[in-house]
């Protein structure tokens, strides 16, 4: 669980990334930014800050800002039956991401998983997207992400709206440990 100042605390850090990439959001939004830990309570490094400004039953666009030293969890986006799963586009506004997917491992990473949660990150293929480049990830593939040292701001596209069957290798991620606070 999130508390209040922690959520003050990370909001601010989005606030002010958003600021130097350049980027507005309306005041709405601004009160509208989520606090995601995964349910770990280890924010500092499981974890970012989101803001979901489209979500209709088949688009999400959403800014992420991943604070230096944060990683998203591990996960992958489920296929189903049909053969349909959610498709997500990873697009670098500012700074730098390191994003690691299933495939052949990278010999040299320029990162690791944050230490103490090595074996619930098994994707092993790097792709560094600086700004102003993307990579659009299909269903069914597990992936994490961390920002360089200077942070980054994120621009994910995704095909569905519904993030609650995404699976995650930590089992100990027991909800998506969403906070919001009305201020
Ligand atoms: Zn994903």
């Amino acid at each position: 669980m999130i508390g209040k100042d922690t959520y003050l605390k990370q909001r601010g850090l989005m606030l002010e990334a958003l600021e130097k990439a350049g980027i507005t959001i309306s005041p709405g939004e601004k009160d509208r930014i989520l606090v995601l830990d995964f349910g770990l309570g280890d924010i500092d490094h499981i974890g970012l800050q989101v803001l979901v400004y489209v979500n209709t039953p088949k688009l999400t666009v959403k800014y992420l800002a991943v604070a230096p030293g944060q990683t998203c969890g591990e996960h992958m986006h489920v296929v189903d039956d049909k053969g349909e799963g959610k498709e997500e586009t990873f697009r670098c506004l500012k700074g730098r991401i390191y994003l690691y997917i299933d495939g052949e491992p990278t010999l040299s990473p320029q990162c690791q998983p944050p230490e103490g949660y090595e074996k619930y990150f098994t994707a092993r293929r790097e792709i560094v997207l600086n700004a102003g480049e993307h990579y659009t990830l299909e269903a069914g593939r597990r992936h994490w992400f961390r920002a360089g040292p200077q942070g980054a701001v994120i621009a994910e596209y995704a095909t569905a709206g519904d993030d609650s069957t995404d699976v995650f290798t930590d089992p100990r991620t027991t909800d998506y440990g969403v906070h919001h606070y009305d201020i």
